[in-house]
């Protein structure tokens, strides 16, 4: 049989009430016919007739019973009232989390729960908003995610049918250049889902480190000689001063190594011809240090911290020219904090350059 909470609670204590007046019962069958048989003795050696005494033992009992039934009847009238005020208690809050639970499934993530007293119920109306509160920020987020996503996929996406269509009208000739610049656009959203694709897999905490002990200079250098012939292409120079010898850090070399370009290839991007960029390197208070700066196009205050954060770019149109999906830095981000680390920018304003500090823990 399925008894609601209110019911089992009446039940429990009717059980309670039950079990008094049967103790009750049994110890005044018990004790009160001895007392009362010791003191007709009494009765009967000061010379009172038969009659009277069996009178007085009918009598007696009758209170008995009569005590017994009042007191029952008011125990119980008792039980059901506490009962009725303990479910409404118990059963208020629970009803409200069970609605807004209901209400959360089916998508409507702005529903808290009143926290009514300082008791485990509380404590659980108080957990149940801070998982309302975590689902609605995450749903935020998917939601924010995806309007970026299609932002982003729009633009290379209207290009590439924009020059379709005028090859298809024979507005645009059929030659080699068409065909390139079909070919970028291609290229930039492949580009932009890996990047999709990696971000994804970071926030939901799926990347996994290899981590081997592995010289930071090394892959610094390693990096540096395969950018080389971009920074030439464009005319920006790439100047290294790193200490002879540092010590060896637990790293995943594939994924130091994306930081690295990452880094790298936004301070060539960013920084115009003629410009330097220079890495350097140290070890203090127990980290080792990378600074990439460049004579670059700089950076304001507010956009220091912002430029980590997914899809920023400090101006849509430039980044997009450029080719960038806005999320490097916060792959870039993501990765240094796996290892341990951090990273911040650095910039005495726009047009003074920018420097890049990525600091990781020694072994
Ligand atoms: P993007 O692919 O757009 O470069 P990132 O996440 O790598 O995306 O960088 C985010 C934004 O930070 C860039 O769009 C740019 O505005 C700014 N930024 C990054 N590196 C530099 C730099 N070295 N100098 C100036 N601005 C930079």
């Amino acid at each position: 049989m399925k008894f609601n909470l209110g019911v089992k609670l009446l039940i429990s204590y009717l059980v309670i009430v039950m079990t008094g007046v049967f103790a009750l019962s049994l110890t005044a069958s018990i004790f009160a016919p001895a007392a009362l048989d010791r003191h007709i003795a009494e009765m009967q050696s000061m010379g009172q007739s038969a009659a009277l005494v069996a009178d007085l033992h009918r009598n007696f009992r009758a209170a008995v019973n009569a005590i017994l039934v009042i007191s029952t009847s008011v125990a119980m009238l008792a039980a059901g009232a506490v009962s009725a005020f303990v479910t409404r208690r118990i059963l208020d809050p629970i009803r409200q989390m069970k609605t807004a639970s209901r209400l959360i499934a089916e998508g409507d993530y702005q529903q808290r729960v009143k926290v009514y007293e300082e008791d485990e119920l509380g404590e659980l109306a108080r957990t149940f908003n801070q998982m309302a509160e975590r689902l609605a920020h995450t749903e935020e987020r998917r939601m924010e995610l995806i309007g970026n996503v299609a932002h982003e996929l729009r633009t290379p996406l209207s290009s590439v049918g924009v020059l379709m269509e005028g090859l298809v009208d024979g507005v645009l000739p059929q030659e080699p250049a068409t065909y390139i610049s079909v070919q970028r656009e291609v290229a930039r959203l492949q580009r932009l889902v890996d990047d999709l694709q990696e971000l994804s897999r970071a926030e939901a905490g799926q990347l996994h480190l290899d981590l081997q002990p592995v010289n930071p200079i090394v892959l610094v250098e390693r990096t540096a000689d395969k950018l080389r012939p971009q920074f030439a292409d464009k005319s920006v120079s790439l100047v290294l001063h790193l200490p002879e010898r540092t010590p060896q850090l637990d790293l995943d070399p594939d994924r130091f190594t994306q930081i690295l370009i990452n880094i790298m290839g936004n301070a060539l991007q960013y920084t115009p011809e003629g410009g330097r960029v220079t890495v350097t390197a140290d070890t203090q208070a127990g980290a080792f240090r990378l600074r990439i700066a460049d004579t670059g196009i700089g950076l304001r205050l507010a956009d220091q911290q912002a430029i980590f954060e997914r899809f920023y770019r400090v101006e849509k149109s430039r980044a997009r020219t450029g080719g960038g999906s806005g999320v490097g830095l916060t792959i870039a981000r993501y990765l240094v904090e796996m290892h341990g680390g951090h990273i911040h920018a650095e910039s005495a304003g726009l047009g003074h350059g920018s420097t890049f500090v990525v600091s990781l823990p020694l072994t």
